[in-house]
């Protein structure tokens, strides 16, 4: 019930935020003269390169579709750290975000590479997952099939956001985001009401898959609050991890397999603390880059637990099979 009130907050609040984030660099009278100027000198006036601009452009940026704005406010966004460094201010952060040196047009280097990695270690497990349960004979596996795909998705979005930072790579960032950690708490309240009230547990997936949709519909808007955004995945992050450890505590006398359930969550929890730090990039990397480094040791753990469960689910079928006349 207070699940459901505090849904039911958050759904409003996430009609009424009307907000854009700025940060202290892109409010700098500096960065902005130099991004007025900047755009006077090379862009027309419906934002296309000059003709002599256009030549300058590094091939890398124009195929990863750095437009006239883009390439002025990535090179007056260095030039204005350059100044706050010469004066021994602290490094700003531009739009929401840190500066960072883009590699072959990647704008993210460190957090695209991150999220490759992601992509790839649970690409790897839902391998695993793939070849030791067939569809028709593993009580579950199709749940644990969209599971993947939710997570496999998330991450391909992740890495396009990191690499290009566009209206549409963001919204998918985060609306993806969001899933995986909906699919986490979906996923345990599933396991929860697999053997008894699979009712229940339908209709508390109904009404989360109703928020899912408010929300995506609001960082469609482009209005997006960071804040509020990261307070939504840790309240229904911290849903899913309870859910979860309640039911590992549980069944631990019985199944010592959820040992992996259990370091999982601890894991995610401690990572996420490193991700809040928020500090400066240092050699290209900064708190969420590492934080997306760090979570790559996470997908072995959570899957190994998942083959664990599979095993132990088609075994009990098995033998309840066996009872019967
Ligand atoms: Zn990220």
């Amino acid at each position: 019930m207070f699940e459901i009130k505090y849904c039911v907050l958050l759904l409003s609040l996430s009609l009424l935020v009307p907000y854009i984030s700025t940060s202290d660099g892109d409010k700098s009278p500096f960065y902005q003269k130099c991004l007025q100027k900047c755009k006077n000198f090379n862009c027309t006036l419906d934002g296309e390169f000059t003709a002599e601009a256009a030549k300058q452009q590094e091939l890398s940026a124009w195929l990863l579709v750095w437009k006239c704005e883009d390439e002025c406010r990535y090179h007056c966004m260095w030039r204005t750290v350059q100044g706050y460094i010469e004066r021994g201010y602290n490094i700003p952060k531009f739009h929401g975000k840190w500066p960072f040196r883009r590699i072959l047009g990647v704008q993210e280097p460190a957090s695209a590479f991150a999220s490759v990695l992601n992509l790839w270690i649970h690409m790897k497990m839902y391998k695993r997952i793939i070849t030791e349960f067939p569809l028709d004979d593993t009580p579950m596996i199709m749940f644990w099939h969209w599971f993947a795909w939710v997570c496999m998705n998330a991450w391909l979005w992740s890495a396009a956001f990191h690499a290009r930072d566009t209206f549409f790579t963001e919204f998918m960032d985060y609306a993806c985001a969001l899933s995986m950690v909906m699919a986490l708490l979906i996923a345990a309240i599933a396991r929860i009401t697999y053997l008894r009230g699979r009712v229940l547990g339908a209709g508390v997936v109904v009404l989360l898959a109703l928020y899912y949709a408010a929300h995506a519909r609001y960082l469609y808007s482009g209005r997006i609050d960071y804040d509020y955004n990261m307070k939504v995945n840790i309240f229904f992050g911290a849903c899913g991890s309870a859910l979860w450890l309640w039911w590992a505590a549980r069944r631990w006398a019985a199944a010592r397999y959820v040992w992996r359930l259990g370091a999982f969550t601890a894991l995610s929890a401690l990572f996420l603390a490193m991700e809040l730090w928020d500090f400066a990039p240092r050699l290209g990397w900064d708190a969420h880059a590492l934080w997306h480094l760090a979570t790559a040791a996470l997908p072995g753990l959570f899957y190994r637990f998942v083959i664990d469960d599979l095993r132990h689910l088609r075994q009990s079928r098995a033998k309840m099979d066996l009872k019967l006349p």
